[in-house]
Parts: C-alpha cells; sequence; structure tokens
C-alpha cells in the first residue's frame, strides 16, 4: 500500500504555527498562576463530539452537590446547549462559542475567567470543543486534563489519537454499559492507554447511571 506521510511544513494550518503554540503556553501559566492565587482547582475536559463529557460534568456536580462553588466554562463552536445542561445542575456556567474555531485556547479562558465571578469558586470544570486532535496542543493553564471517550467510538480510538491522550492525567471510557452491543474489548482499550500513557487512571464509566462517577472525582482530589 502507498502510503503519503505529510510533513508538519507541508500543512496550511495555522494550528501548528510555533509562536501560537508558545504564546499559547506562556498564557496557560498565567492562568494556572491566577487559579492557584485563587485556589482553585481547573480541570480541562477533552473528547470527541457525543463522548458524554456534559454528561459527565453533570454526574459529576450531582455527586459533589457545591452549587455555586463550582463554575465551568463550556466551549462550543455556536451552541448553548450543554451550558443550560450543566446550569441546571447548580453550578456557575459561562458559554465560550469559538465560532469555527475547533478548540479552546489559553486567551479564550483567561478572556471566560475575566467575566466570571470566580469568588468562592472550588473547582473549575472547563469542557472543551468536541475533538480528540488539537485540544491536546493547548494546554489552559488547568491542574489536570481528563480525556472522556465513549465505546460507541469503536475500538481504535486510542491507538488513532496518540497525541491527545499522552497530555492526560485521567483517561474515561464512558458508555460502558454499551460495550457489548459495540463488539467493543474495553480491556484491550485500557491495554492501549497503559501503551500510551503507562501511569494513567483509566476509568470505566456510564456518565448516565453514575457508574464509576465517584472514581473520577477520587482520582481527581475533589472530595473536599
Ligand atoms: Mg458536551
Ligand atoms: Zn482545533
Amino acid at each position: 500500500m502507498k502510503i503519503i506521510k505529510s510533513k508538519r511544513s507541508e500543512i496550511f494550518d495555522i494550528e501548528l504555527n510555533k509562536d501560537l503554540l508558545a504564546r499559547n503556553r506562556r498564557l496557560a501559566k498565567e492562568n494556572r498562576k491566577r487559579f492557584d492565587h485563587s485556589n482553585i482547582l481547573a480541570i480541562d475536559i477533552m473528547g470527541s463530539i457525543g463522548s458524554g463529557k456534559t454528561s459527565l460534568i453533570k454526574s459529576i456536580l450531582k455527586r459533589l452537590g457545591l452549587g455555586k462553588k463550582v463554575a465551568v466554562i463550556a466551549g462550543d463552536l455556536t451552541t448553548t446547549i450543554d451550558a443550560e445542561r450543566i446550569e441546571k445542575e447548580g453550578a456557575r456556567v459561562i458559554q465560550v462559542n469559538t465560532g469555527k474555531e475547533c478548540h479552546l485556547d489559553a486567551n479564550l479562558i483567561r478572556q471566560a475567567i475575566e467575566r466570571m465571578k470566580l469568588g468562592g469558586v472550588k473547582v473549575l470544570f472547563v469542557e472543551n470543543v468536541g475533538n480528540l486532535i488539537c485540544p491536546g496542543e493547548f494546554p489552559l493553564g488547568a491542574h489536570k486534563r481528563v480525556v472522556v471517550i465513549s465505546v460507541t467510538e469503536g475500538a481504535y480510538t486510542l491507538i488513532k489519537h496518540p497525541y491527545i491522550f499522552r497530555e492526560a492525567d485521567v483517561i474515561v471510557l464512558n458508555k460502558i454499559d454499551l460495550a457489548k452491543a459495540m463488539k467493543v474489548n474495553s480491556f484491550q482499550l485500557e491495554k492501549d492507554a497503559k501503551k500510551i500513557n503507562p501511569n494513567v487512571p483509566f476509568i470505566k464509566t456510564n456518565a448516565l447511571s453514575g457508574m464509576g462517577v465517584s472514581k473520577i472525582i477520587n482520582v481527581l482530589g475533589l472530595r473536599t
């Protein structure tokens, strides 16, 4: 089979611009300082469209029961669907619409935290734009990065997208109740995860029923 491997320099993509990535990293460090200064634990939730990021955040919020001590920045291209779903759990929510941009960056997060009232907030979740590729390249300043995948994405999610999983502090395999129907071997996915990121916690969940969610809360140190 003939394989064409593209070199980075050959791809016309502003996201691969080195200056841009360096600038993003600088802003991410500033965001982190701000979080630390205010004693806020910030968590970036990444994953594909439909993997269950919003449902997982909702399920975590329900268990934490911290109300307005939790803030959520919901990233999405144009809609406010997820922000409205999360708001029902009592958290402070701000929507960031990125238009055509397929990831959040540290500058967007900086703007969001400047506009949000973060007084009294202990935990900040960021729901990244649904995408398994570039969000990994754009740290936001969060203390922990979680990647959510679901068995409905098939058996090869990890090996096809190794880069983002290297950035992960926690990998969540969601919709575990559907594994059999999807003919997906969750143990193989776990093995793939450990190959890419050997020490990463790999947590199986059903965000809708709440199964596995308390494990995520423990691993992220959210019990206060
Ligand atoms: Mg969502
Ligand atoms: Zn992107």
